[in-house]
């Protein structure tokens, strides 16, 4: 292992457990926003992923247009994620923000290694040979970072494969990589591309331990400082939902490139 990868190794287990995203609270339009700032590091982090994962997070997050109950009052989720690269960066440049979480891009070394965030960790590592920003694992990974464990492996009632089913999960054959496979057998389990976020998913981010100061509050522990978030993923139009059955992820990517020329430096 060369010096500085054991470094950035030291710093991802010593520094990130610290929340995911900072929580807003606007009680005056009954909105909850989630935002976090993800910066991409090591020497094959490239915008191209960095845009990639931070798109598929946004989309995916925000596509259930979910309502959550906290503290009795019905409000509007928003994910607010804005990205930033660093391909140079070789140690973390530690804001008191829980906005701001650190991602290791990395080549895979060990057939056994997947893409990772920690629970309610602040990053993680993704693998280039996660097809990233293409394939739910970035959302998913973001899905850890925000609390949520894998749902149980069996989920053959599923009408709609949640986020934060495990690669390996039992589904219905129209999810599996082959349709034709019988259940457990190659093939037969769930091919992550056919994952959503559902309402159920965002519902169950534990909202119990926040504590709202002037409007914020952090997901996990971490200072809840607000800050400005650079590069913000442009919130998409409803995409509707007999596009998003059959093949969503193209017609997002479309809806992304779309809305590119927006992209602004605000919140
Ligand atoms: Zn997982």
């Amino acid at each position: 292992m060369k010096k500085s990868t054991l470094a950035l190794a030291a710093i991802l287990t010593s520094q990130l457990a610290h929340g995911s995203a900072l929580v807003q609270k606007d009680d005056v339009n009954g909105v909850l926003k989630f935002m976090t700032q993800i910066n991409y590091v090591g020497p094959l982090a490239t915008d191209e992923i960095a845009r990639a994962s931070s798109t598929e997070i946004s989309n995916m997050w925000n596509e259930s247009k979910a309502h959550v109950n906290y503290k009795g009052r019905d409000y509007k989720v928003k994910f607010v994620i804005g990205y930033s690269v660093n391909a140079a960066l070789n140690r973390y440049v530690r804001t008191n923000s829980c906005a701001d979480n650190l991602v290791k891009i990395d080549k895979l070394t060990q057939p056994g290694d997947r893409s990772f965030y920690g629970l309610y960790g602040r990053g993680g590592t993704f693998y280039t040979s996660d097809d990233l920003g293409h394939s739910t694992t970035a959302a998913h990974e973001f899905g850890h970072g925000l609390g949520l464990q894998h749902n149980d492996g069996y989920q053959l009632d599923a009408q709609v494969p949640g986020i934060m089913f495990a690669r390996g999960t039992l589904v219905k054959k129209m999810f599996q990589w082959d349709p034709n496979a019988e259940p457990g057998m190659p093939g037969g389990s769930i091919n992550p591309k056919y994952r959503h976020v559902r309402a159920e998913d965002v519902a169950a981010i534990d909202l119990s331990g926040l504590t709202f100061t002037n409007g914020y509050a952090c997901l996990g522990d971490g200072a809840a400082i607000p800050v400005k978030l650079s590069k913000v993923i442009p919130q998409l139009p409803a995409i509707p939902r007999i596009q998003m059955e059959s093949g969503h992820l193209s017609s997002i990517r479309i809806f992304a490139d779309e809305l590119r020329a927006e992209e602004n430096d605000a919140i």
